[in-house]
């Protein structure tokens, strides 16, 4: 049986449906082509899975479309699980040799934990975030009583969560946490990654602003003077469902208000950053995150993901700040980057 052959439903309500969410999905919309959205998308498995086609890398190419972002299924009235049957089909694109290589290369780029230890009872995953923010973030946790936490030490094996993404196998090792109770990530894909990965079945997962919130102590000045747009990661909102905790993190740190985007929350839009997708040597992950400020008031944007943020700054010529990196300048008079200044909003 195709591994297609499991998510046949799923299949079959996509590809009987009138596109009811093509306006939902950033990608389509984006780039303004049928063939990638959800339905074209879908309907492109559904013809491997009835052996009209074989897997080619036209069909692969198309797959590489998509940032998992998950708008699809939270407007499709079935929840169609759009993204996870285009993991299956990347996989058979991978086995068949014909995935893209730029998907295939960002996923293999290596990542890294800082555990205060190797072993140790609390572990980060700093992914590949810039050195100050992964410094900004450390010291956030640090002042939340996460600690000892040293520099980032142990390597990864590459491609074990974002190979997924792109349908490549993960290689994480059964016994990479060993004797780990807590494991913080920086971006939210990681945290819902490892929520299914065997290897962390015995630790708490969290996503640094899960770990941190409630647990600091309240800034003495503002950070930025006026307000500022806060943007929902798609993976931490939709994926982790936190809504809440990230801005009343921000709300602190301002001398004004937190503004919202018209589309927030569990209606919010997608940088285009993660699934491969701004791997690709294609215009469409830029005009992707043009769109998810477009309609947004010119404000400074402040987002939780450092792989969000760092897609979006060069994009949309917005001042972008990782909440991380806010923060760390209002609550850790020990800042590992003190020459870093707010003026340097994404390193
Ligand atoms: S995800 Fe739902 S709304 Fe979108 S094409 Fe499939 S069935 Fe239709
Ligand atoms: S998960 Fe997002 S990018 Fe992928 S098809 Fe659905 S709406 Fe489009």
């Amino acid at each position: 049986m195709s591994a297609l052959e499991v998510h046949r439903k799923a299949i079959l309500n996509c590809s009987f449906c009138p596109k009811l969410c093509r306006f939902a999905c950033p990608v389509a919309e984006a780039e303004a082509r049928e063939t990638v959205t959800p339905w074209g998308l879908m309907v492109l498995v559904d013809d491997v899975r009835r052996g009209r086609r074989p897997v080619d890398s036209d069909a692969a190419e198309a797959w590489a479309h998509c940032t998992g972002c998950g708008r699809c299924t939270q407007v499709c009235k079935h929840d169609n699980p759009v993204f996870e049957v285009l993991k299956t089909a990347r996989s058979l694109a991978v086995a068949a040799g014909v995935a893209p290589q730029a998907p295939q290369a960002w996923s293999l780029a290596p990542l890294a934990v800082a555990p205060g230890e190797p072993g140790g009872p609390v572990q980060v995953l700093v992914g590949r975030a810039a050195p100050e923010v992964i410094a900004d973030t450390l010291a956030v946790l640090e002042a939340a009583g996460h600690h000892p936490l040293g520099p980032p030490a142990l390597p990864l094996p590459p491609g074990w969560r974002r190979g997924a993404e792109v349908g490549a196998p993960l290689a994480l090792p059964a016994g990479a946490f060993e004797g780990a109770h807590t494991l913080i990530t920086l971006d939210a894909a990681d945290a819902a990654a490892l929520k299914q990965h065997p290897a962390a079945r015995r630790a708490k997962v969290l996503h640094w602003v899960q770990a941190v919130e409630g647990r600091l102590p309240e800034p003495t000045a503002p950070v930025l003077s006026g307000d500022a747009l806060y943007l929902d990661s798609c993976r931490l909102g939709r994926g982790l469902g936190v809504y809440d905790a990230p801005r009343r993190l921000l709300a602190a740190l301002l001398g004004g208000q937190v503004r919202e985007a018209i589309m927030h929350r569990e209606e919010g839009g997608c940088c285009g950053a993660e699934a491969g997708y701004a791997a690709l040597d294609h215009s469409g992950p830029g005009r992707v995150a043009q769109d998810a400020v477009a309609d947004a008031p010119d404000l400074p944007v402040v987002i939780a993901d450092p792989t969000c943020a760092a897609h979006l700054a060069p994009h949309t010529g917005r001042r972008v700040y990782p909440l991380a990196r806010l923060l760390a300048r209002a609550l850790v008079a020990r800042a590992p980057h003190p020459e870093k200044h707010l003026e340097e909003p994404v390193p």
